[in-house]
């Protein structure tokens, strides 16, 4: 077996795109040059509503996240809303983090939400949920004008006050991001005028709000979380075309957070991490639409740092919700709160834009390790999500409760359940990229062009296109070659294999005139591999392609609150130490007994576990990290 560390694996990858591959008469080299200049040529994702998801796992996850959606009600939703703008509500509110008394009030219900529906309605054109976005916004828009300034909030502006104080307060601008960006998704997906409007009075307010405070003063007041409030307001800022916006979103800069990032230097430790990947984004968003090249350096060197010296093989970072380690010493990081979802979708999020500037496939491969090892699997059959995802050996996974929770990864966790199709394929220009095996329908009206992806992938080592064109027309379909596949990786066209296929870690770039009916088969076999922990060579996971394979060490708890957690508290209570590691006994401790069926079994001091993809491990408790025997090389 192959041992490798996460730097390894962004490496790898990288080392495939570097080197390119030989390029036969009609398959040319995908490598992109240095992005031109933003907005020139990025490869960017296809409109959410040209993309369908197949049937298939991700069909399925997005439906019972519907279902969950469907089940909140407008009148709930707005309750606090309503009552901080004077407007009668009689609704029961919502509890958890939505309680009428927490100070987060109104990030899910009039934030989340509205993104999630409006991802919902986009994807999946599910019209019933686009209607409750509507209300919700209507109702919103009639507290903002009940409030007469701009203002919306679920709570008053007390709070705000809090921040300009120096008083404690929890984040009153965080929740104002997950506002804005609920609006203006409902802008963007769904055409509605009204939230737009919403929305920029939102932003006027917060000008206003900062006049006559010193740039000291707000540094000051930076240091408390506020989301994404950069991210939003470029956002606004090129959808309306104007500049107020961009320096508003500019109030929300922090040179003590960015300057380090801009020199290269990891001063991440003792940072939460949710609070700043949003900051990234943000900065990540300013580079496309300013040009100014320092903010993708940030964005570039950070997203870098967190993946290779700071991230676990499920593909995601944090402990306690803290980056608590010095650069890549993840030893003795193991336990319940590790990798809280949010991150790994804001780093997705990050990954995606990132990709787009060069085409360079490690991206697309982190992205597929995340949301195959730490998006799907995190949210049960009722649609509720993880906060949490517990890498020490021996515990379970445990969710949010339907009505009484609403964390910060129930929002994130909408969200993401809503959009599997965004990232499957982008363009630039005519060109067509295959970033993700997902069963799934692209529709290029405007070009005339139709590919139909099959796959039960990662079931199945591969996938097929079935590609629609009139007319027929000469274009490059770049498909990645992901970087945990093998040198016997075999793509054809219409049954004809390639002479060459591009190095792992490398997209392949097929370029002819594709006509109706055309084929592309892509082989992209797995092995087995090792991957270690960040600073402790001893300690690693086994990873089949791009899934972490999870040992299933029996039942979980019964339902209950061990396993649904209610109220403001995101673990269970009284939770026993568990056995942090697995021990393997030898170098082949863990072995291959159907490798199409994916059957695998782990050796575990005298104990024989079955090895199952990390998503599919439901109600067990389950093992990720092997102590390795001592002093015994991997290899
Ligand atoms: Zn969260």
């Amino acid at each position: 077996m192959n041992t490798h560390t996460r730097r390894d694996f962004l490496k790898m990858s990288a080392a495939g795109a570097a080197l390119g591959f030989a390029t036969p008469a009609v398959f040319t080299s995908s490598l992109l040059a240095e992005a031109g200049e933003p907005g020139s040529e990025r490869i960017v994702p296809f409109p959410l509503g040209t993309v369908r998801l197949g049937p298939g796992i991700f069909a399925e996850q997005a439906e019972a996240n519907a279902r969950y959606l469907d089940s909140l009600t407008t009148a709930r939703l707005l309750h606090s809303f309503r009552l901080t703008a004077g407007i009668t509500s009689n609704a029961k509110p919502y509890g958890g983090w939505e309680s009428p008394t927490v100070e987060l009030r109104g990030h899910f219900n009039g934030g989340h939400y509205l993104s999630a529906v409006a991802l919902a309605s986009a994807t999946a054109g599910n019209s019933v949920l686009k209607s409750r976005g509507d209300e919700v916004v209507g109702g919103l828009a009639q507290c903002q004008t009940k409030n007469g300034n701009g203002y919306l909030s679920a709570f008053p502006t007390g709070l705000f006050e809090h921040l300009v104080q120096g008083k404690e307060v929890w984040a009153p601008f965080y929740t104002y991001h997950k506002i804005m960006a609920g609006l203006l998704d409902m802008y963007v997906l769904t055409g509605n005028t009204e939230a737009l409007k919403v929305a920029e009075g939102m932003a006027r307010w917060v000008d206003h709000y900062f006049e006559g405070i010193s740039d000291e003063h707000r540094q000051r007041m930076l240091r408390t979380e506020y989301g994404g409030m950069n991210e939003a307001l470029v956002n606004l800022a090129e959808l309306t075309k104007k500049q107020q916006y961009l320096d508003t979103a500019r109030l929300f800069e922090q040179p003590s957070i960015l300057d380090p990032l801009a020199a290269r230097r990891d001063e991440l430790q003792g940072l939460h991490a949710n609070t700043n990947v949003p900051k990234m984004i943000g900065a990540a968003r300013m580079y496309e639409v300013t040009g100014d090249a320092r903010y993708r350096r940030i964005a570039e060197y950070f997203l870098e740092e967190v993946l290779t010296a700071r991230s676990y093989a499920i593909g995601n970072t944090s402990l306690d919700e803290h980056w608590t380690t010095a650069a890549d010493q993840l030893k003795g990081s193991l336990g319940w709160t590790n990798a809280e979802c949010c991150v790994a979708y804001n780093l997705m999020k990050l990954e995606r834009l990132v990709f787009g500037w060069t085409g360079d496939a490690r991206w697309m491969d982190a992205y597929e390790r995340s949301m195959f090892n730490c998006r799907l699997g995190t949210q049960n059959a009722q649609g509720l999500k993880q906060y949490f995802f517990p890498l020490a050996a021996g515990y379970w996974r445990a969710y949010h409760s339907a009505e009484d929770s609403f964390w910060c990864c129930t929002g994130t966790g909408v969200e993401e359940f809503a959009k599997f199709t965004d990232t499957i394929y982008f363009r630039r220009g005519s060109d067509v990229y295959v970033n993700q095996f997902i069963a799934s329908t692209l529709d290029w009206k405007e070009e005339g062009l139709k590919i139909e992806q099959s796959t039960t992938f990662p079931r199945e080592q591969g996938t097929t296109l079935k590609i629609s064109a009139t007319p027929a027309k000469v274009r490059t379909v770049h498909v990645r070659i992901p970087g945990w596949t093998t040198g016997a990786a075999e793509v054809k066209v219409n049954g004809r294999p390639l002479e060459a296929v591009a190095d792992p870690g490398s997209y392949l770039a097929i370029r002819r005139v594709w006509k109706d009916g055309d084929t592309i088969s892509l082989s992209l076999p797995m092995t087995l591999r090792t991957e270690t922990l960040a600073g402790d060579d001893s300690v690693a996971a086994a990873m089949y392609g791009p899934l972490v394979l999870a040992a299933d060490m029996g039942v979980g708890p019964p339902d209950g609150p061990s396993k649904i957690i209610s109220g403001r508290a995101t673990m269970p209570e009284g939770l026993a130490k568990p056995d942090v590691l697995l021990k393997a006994p030898g170098p082949d401790w863990v072995r291959t007994e159907s490798a199409g069926e994916m059957r695998l079994k782990g050796a575990g001091e005298g104990t024989q576990y079955d090895l199952l993809p990390m998503y599919e491990i439901r109600d067990q408790k389950y093992g990720v990290y092997w102590q390795m025997e001592s002093g015994k090389k991997q290899g």
